[in-house]
């Protein structure tokens, strides 16, 4: 299985990814109109004394949906209440979370592109009008039951739009897509990242590593954290631009932020498929990667650069990409 590593806070102790997750929108680095946008909406709903309408944030893995949802209840002063599709097998399941629910809470839902029909459904009515239908029993003698839910606000994550249903995306009154980060934002997340750890970062080596960090402040975070312990091993007090080459050296990062792993995604299209195009199946097959993963996590930030193009063939590697790899076409 390929290291999801780089898209989880695992390695990093959960005090401490909390303090460095930001907790209200001044925090939140980067993505200015949006968070007007949002910090409008959340006064308006306050000030009105309703439940604000639902949000649905899309955007590859680590770029802040899951803060951003954090920061909506904070900036609301409710309760934030979190949940990921998956773990929703039963329509009790998430009927239980829906009438535990305080009037005017935030109910997080990750990754909900990937809810069961059946579950889908019982969210429509309590997004709408904040009734919970759902059937009690089997057979002939099951009934349907109504009951009143608290107003409350949805704020769904998913990493792809398009495998939302229509129904649930029109649904969301708000919708918010996160893109990635530029390298100056991402250098003011690593900096700020870095004096709550306690190891000021200097600013030319916070740029360098900006660079190499795929545009996610997840991925900012954790090489952070890594040229800290590089840091640490040298006996410095603070990380300069010398330890940043380093750390990346160590790790095998390029300076376009490209690991192993995508090279190795790059390398295959062009050894074994001539450079593309490949379908998805084949490549999931000759890489050993579940296709999501490859989608989600691999090819955003290569398309984003410009090294790979999806066709409606399938992927092909562009002439930038075979550069980047120092090989010819
Ligand atoms: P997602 O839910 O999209 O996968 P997260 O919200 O978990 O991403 O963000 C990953 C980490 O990156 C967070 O713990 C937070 O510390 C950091 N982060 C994300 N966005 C920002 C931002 N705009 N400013 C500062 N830190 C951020």
């Amino acid at each position: 299985m390929m290291e999801k590593e780089r898209f989880l806070d695992a390695n990093i102790p959960d005090d401490m990814a909390a303090t460095i997750r930001p907790r209200t929108l001044s925090d939140f680095i980067g993505h200015d109109s949006l968070k007007q946008n949002l910090s409008v909406f959340v006064s308006g709903a306050r000030s009105r004394g309703e439940a604000m309408d639902h949000v649905l944030l899309y955007g590859p893995p680590g770029l802040g949906k899951t803060t951003l949802a954090h920061i909506v209840a904070n900036e609301l002063g409710t309760n934030f209440r979190a949940t990921s599709a998956p773990m929703l097998t039963k329509q009790g399941d998430l009927a239980a979370i829906l009438t535990s629910l305080e009037p005017m809470d935030v109910l997080f839902i990750d990754e909900i592109h990937r809810l069961p029909t059946a579950i889908e459904e019982v969210l429509y009515s309590a997004m709408e009008d904040f009734k919970l239908d759902i059937m009690l029993g089997e057979g002939p003698s099951a009934k349907s039951v109504r009951i009143d839910l608290p107003p409350f606000t949805l704020v769904g994550a998913t990493t792809r739009t398009g495998l939302l249903s229509n129904p649930l995306r029109d649904r969301f009154g708000i919708d918010l897509r996160l893109s990635f980060y530029s390298p100056e934002d991402l250098a003011r997340i690593i900096q700020r990242s870095a004096n709550i750890l306690g190891m000021p970062i200097e600013a030319d080596g916070a740029l360098m590593l900006a660079k190499s960090a795929r545009g996610t402040p997840r991925i900012a975070n954790r090489l952070l954290k890594r040229a800290r312990d590089f840091a640490c091993a040298l006996n410095r007090e603070h990380i300069a631009a010398d330890t940043i080459k380093t750390t990346l050296f160590q790790l095998h990062i390029d300076e376009c932020g490209l690991d192993e792993i995508d090279r190795e995604y790059m390398q295959t299209i062009i050894k074994h498929y001539a450079g593309g195009p490949v379908g998805i199946e084949n490549l999931s097959a000759a890489l050993s990667e579940p296709s999501d993963t490859i989608e989600d996590v691999i090819e955003p930030y290569l398309m984003q650069l410009g090294f790979v193009q999806r066709t409606p063939r399938g992927r092909v590697i562009t002439d930038a990409g075979y550069q980047h790899l120092g090989l010819e076409k």
